[in-house]
């Protein structure tokens, strides 16, 4: 099965293409489709929806989606549904993954309790009727320091608990053991099978 997967993150697709082995991901940029949807939901899920409803309102094709994102206890869940845009100016101008986290560092100091959450909604259609959304998550807390080179994002500053290391330290291929997206995948991929007859 080809599954539409409805991002523009090139590291997203290359954790879920992982995780979702056997079957093709396609990124909207690589078919020459514009998408960039207005992700205003509340919520994990509700953003879910939206982008895999405008990818899908333009392939009519099985679309994946993955919204997901930071909260972090002490900043009273920020930054939450803004975590791809987290320290982004009036004018727009996106902050690099690396500044994302050193800004997070930076209003973490001298914050003792620094426990936080990664979410991650999935959202499948597979035609009109059929839909369906995970949501699932990694407990963790936020590091001192940066540390480690591998996965994206907010990975060098988010110690995963049940791991016991910093994300980004983790050899690739095993923060999926532990990550939001792995579990929420792996549930996934067991309706994607049964969807697919296998
Ligand atoms: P969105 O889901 O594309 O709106 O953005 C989510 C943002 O959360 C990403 O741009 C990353 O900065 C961050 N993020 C999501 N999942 C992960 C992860 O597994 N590791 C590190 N950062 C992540």
């Amino acid at each position: 099965m080809r599954l539409y997967f409805a991002s523009g993150n090139d590291h997203k697709k290359k954790e879920m293409s992982r995780l979702l082995g056997g079957y093709e991901l396609i990124l909207p940029k690589e078919e020459g489709i514009e998408f960039d949807p207005d992700e205003n939901g509340n919520d994990f899920i509700a953003n879910a929806i939206i982008k895999a409803e405008a990818l899908y309102s333009i392939v009519k094709a099985p679309v994946l989606a993955d919204d997901s994102g930071l909260l972090v206890k002490a900043l009273g869940g920020q930054p939450g549904v803004h975590t791809a845009r987290f320290g982004e100016d009036e004018a727009g101008r996106k902050l690099s993954d690396s500044e994302k986290y050193m800004l997070l560092l930076d209003k973490m100091k001298g914050v003792k309790d620094r426990s936080a959450v990664f979410v991650t909604a999935l959202c499948l259609i597979l035609s009109d009727e059929r839909r369906f959304i995970i949501q699932e998550t990694c407990e963790g807390s936020i590091a001192e320091a940066p540390s480690g080179t591998s996965g994206f994002g907010y990975d060098p500053v988010f110690f995963i608990s049940e791991a016991g290391m910093i994300s980004a330290e983790l050899p690739e291929g095993d923060k999926d053991k532990y990550s939001h997206r792995g579990k929420a995948a792996r549930l996934m991929r067991l309706l994607i099978d049964m969807e697919a007859g296998k």
